[in-house]
């Protein structure tokens, strides 16, 4: 279906799919299974690689090793204790232990890490859809992210190209990677999310900026359609990038923002999410893509089989070879998109307040 076009270098691991904290949880290991079914199936070029030569040292560079022992410790010993689990985010609810928590969560950064190094090796492109853990915080895991595996990526760009941008399209703000790279003036970040006024993490407001000024959020009011995402995304995220000059950008593709997600209340349809990965793809630069959110089984694989389409060079708007019961019949389900402009207002203010 996709012969001759060139094929990312793309990571990922069957033992990604353990990173689960059970059947009851929202985030999905099948959803992650399903969607590098489907690249598969759409591009019969695509090499899916193991994630090989991995580093876990480099770990430490984003990790306390306090934290590091103790979630090895927890990993395979349920008796750990839960008031130091709890003081470091590992608790029921959103960020349970679970049984070989440290080596899953460990393989999901190797991906990033294998992703990153395709990519100072010459790839203009690579991908780990496994990744995109952006809440993990030095010390601590957050909102389902036990490691931070963005950071292990863009610390491994920084050594090749410098300056490095984070642009996180989820639904939930990017805190972790803004707070591991908080005074770091060759690190940009660009968080687009629902306003923490309502939403997980509850950060993510405009005046956090850092203190090199390199750090740009643009909360959203909830039922923000995804035509003024859109435009925020082009007048505020463009200009920053254009006067921060990255040698390399690392994209977190949660697709959580979408209108069918169960967990958020954005207005995104399908060529509207797909149009930010474009627009970012666009920039020219290297380019590492990364998964990360979304809770609607049926969107996932389908938003992100596009979106490595579409950085594949390739077209989304294809019918889809049945390969198990649940492949849809076509990578796009929605027309294109009327003007809404919902929460219009409300994101221009955002604009102007960032293109300060
Ligand atoms: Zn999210």
């Amino acid at each position: 279906m996709m012969d001759g076009v060139p094929t990312p270098p793309f990571a990922y691991s069957p033992g990604m799919l353990a990173y689960s904290f059970g059947p009851q949880h929202p985030w999905k290991p099948e959803r992650l299974r399903r969607a590098v079914a489907l690249c598969s199936a759409l591009m019969p070029d695509l090499v899916v690689s193991e994630p090989e030569g991995w580093d876990e040292g480099r770990l430490l560079d984003v990790h306390t090793e306090e934290y590091l022992d103790l979630v090895r410790r927890a990993s395979h010993d349920p008796k750990v204790d839960w008031e130091d689990l709890y003081a470091h985010g590992i608790a029921e609810g959103d960020t349970p232990r679970f049984d070989g928590m440290y080596e899953a969560a460990s393989l999901v950064c190797a991906g990033s890490d294998w992703a990153a190094r395709q990519v100072v090796a010459g790839a203009p492109v690579a991908v780990n859809l496994g990744g995109g853990l952006h809440h993990a915080q030095p010390d601590r895991a957050s909102g389902f992210c036990v490691f931070n595996d963005c950071a292990v990526a863009i610390n491994r760009l920084k050594k090749r190209f410098g300056r490095v941008a984070y642009v996180d399209i989820d639904l939930h703000h990017g805190d972790g990677v803004q707070a591991i790279f908080w005074d770091d003036p060759d690190v940009l970040t660009y968080s687009i999310h629902e306003s923490g006024r309502y939403l997980y993490p509850g950060t993510g407001f405009t005046h956090e900026t850092g203190p090199r000024g390199n750090k740009f959020n643009a909360p959203m009011e909830p039922h923000t359609t995804g035509d003024t995402w859109l435009m925020t995304l082009r007048e505020s995220l463009l200009p920053a990038i254009d006067a921060f000059k990255p040698g390399a950008v690392v994209l977190q593709m949660g697709c959580d923002a979408h209108t069918t997600d169960p967990l958020g209340h954005l207005d995104l349809i399908d060529r509207e999410w797909l149009d930010a990965v474009r627009l970012v793809a666009g920039l020219g630069l290297p380019l590492v893509a990364l998964g990360g959110g979304g809770y609607d089984l049926a969107n996932v694989p389908r938003m992100w089989a596009a979106a490595v389409v579409v950085l594949a060079g390739g077209d989304p708007t294809v019918e889809v070879p049945v390969i198990e019961n649940w492949t849809p019949r076509r990578l796009l389900t929605d027309v294109e998109p009327e003007p809404r402009r919902r929460g219009w207002d409300a994101a221009k203010k955002v604009v102007a307040e960032l293109r300060e």
